[in-house]
């Protein structure tokens, strides 16, 4: 025990040095290295990008059989619907809300900082702007439902794998003679794929180290200036979303301790921030649930449910965008405005896919929705990339945060577990 202890501490450390030493690193190759052969296609897009991309590679090979293998077994695990039903309704209410609240905060931030005010437009070049068709809600629904569960699994369509695997786990529940070897089939899957992760997590150090460090070597801290208020509200928000809505949600439904909480995550923090997508930390947020004494059977539900419908983060830099065009381009906002952009950047939260700036692609959404052109999202590609990593930190936080509360509501949460420093001896549960 006491050496799970001294290995767990130390992952986590060494996940936050590879994090830090790789901000140091990229800005140091930025500013200090002289552009060349050796700086650019030996250090930044030779051994950085492999071993980044690789690392990123490894997590994505984990995602998919992950959460098949995870959620079918938590479903047979769990076996009524009822129960499964009550999470299922409880966490979507509760992503919904708090994407919400992140876009109120975020609209009433913007309106004090006034990000765009004065800002001349017409220097502004035009872009080629991708604009994303707000799809009907009868569609998005309907598209939960597979057509061919193979593509679904092949393509990781995550609300359709979740639907399938949820069903496959709960009818073996139902039969657990006549289903007997694929019952036993999936649990060895999710030991399988379980130490997989154990094995991948080893290198996360190295992998963050090269993600970050690249990123940050290509960063041009010059382009931030006239952007800084934009920026500025946007850091801010999601700031006053984490200490505003997930602590005090956090300490009314489950009276647990916020530091322990975020000392539990800081690893799904860390590697979000550096891959910029919630999708690839899923296969990390389902390891640091665990070590917070929540059962597969609900975080495997929750977690990549979560990384695909709640996007807090983005929801915010969606609301502080708004404010900043409204400024930028003298296009005064109503009150009913405001609704509607609550209402419709909660909806692209749920489209947005949980790779890196695709919430840039979704903004055009909620920028049509009140009448705000979208080439104005051309000004803020420049800079998007550092914001899209503080807002991805922000999203999978929520995903834990709501995980939690439905695990503990439930009488699912293993106190103890969550109180201990140890490591979650997770396989033994199944
Ligand atoms: N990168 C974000 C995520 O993966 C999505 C976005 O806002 O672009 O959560």
């Amino acid at each position: 025990m006491t050496k799970d202890k001294k290995k767990k501490i130390s992952m986590t450390t060494r996940i936050f040095i590879g994090l830090i030493g790789g901000i140091i690193t990229g800005i140091i190759l930025h500013y200090f290295v002289p552009a060349g052969q050796i700086r650019d296609d030996i250090i930044i897009e030779g051994a950085f990008y492999m071993v980044g991309s690789g690392f990123m590679r490894l997590l994505q090979m984990l995602v998919v059989p992950l959460v098949f293998f995870s959620l079918s077994t938590g479903a047979l695990s769990m076996g009524d619907t009822a129960s499964l039903g009550k999470i299922g309704v409880k966490t979507v209410l509760f992503y919904l809300f708090t994407t919400a609240s992140a876009v109120a905060i975020a609209l009433g931030l913007s309106l004090i900082i006034k990000p765009g005010m004065g800002m001349d437009l017409s220097t502004v070049a035009q872009a080629d702007v991708s604009i994303a068709d707000a799809p009907s809600a009868k569609d998005t629904l309907l598209d939960i439902i597979p057509t061919n569960p193979i593509a679904a699994l092949a393509e990781g369509n995550m609300l359709q794998i979740i639907l399938f695997a949820l069903l496959v786990g709960v009818i073996c529940a139902s039969m657990p003679e006549k289903l007997a070897t694929i019952s036993r089939l999936l649990n060895e899957g999710n030991d399988l794929m379980m130490k997989m992760t154990t094995m991948v997590m080893k290198v996360a150090p190295f992998g963050v180290f090269a993600l970050v460090a690249r990123t940050f070597s290509q960063l041009g801290f010059e382009t931030f200036g006239p952007m800084l208020k934009y920026m500025g509200a946007v850091i801010g928000g999601l700031g006053l979303h984490v200490v505003f809505t997930y602590i005090p949600l956090l300490v009314i439904f489950t009276r647990l301790n916020p530091f322990k909480f975020f000392k539990k995550i800081l690893p799904v923090i860390t590697f979000a921030f550096s891959s910029a997508s919630s999708g690839a930390t899923i296969p990390i947020t389902l390891a640091s649930m665990d070590d917070a004494g929540v059962p597969r059977k609900v975080s495997a539900f929750t977690i990549p449910l979560g990384a695909t419908i709640n996007m807090d983060g983005t929801a915010i830099m969606q609301g502080c965008a708004v404010i900043f065009m409204s400024y930028a381009y003298q296009i005064p906002l109503e009150f009913s405005d405001f609704l509607t952009v609550i209402l419709t950047a909660t909806l692209a939260s749920v489209g947005t896919a949980a790779i890196p700036g695709v919430g840039l692609v979704t903004l055009s959404m909620v920028l049509v929705s009140v009448g705000l052109p979208v080439e104005g999202i051309a000004m803020i590609m420049g800079i998007d990339r550092i914001l899209d990593m503080a807002r991805t930190a922000v999203n999978v936080t929520g995903d834990a945060v709501v995980t939690l509360i439905a695990a503990k509501t439930e009488g699912l949460l293993d106190i103890d577990q969550y109180n201990s420093t140890e490591k979650a001896e997770v396989s033994e549960e199944f």
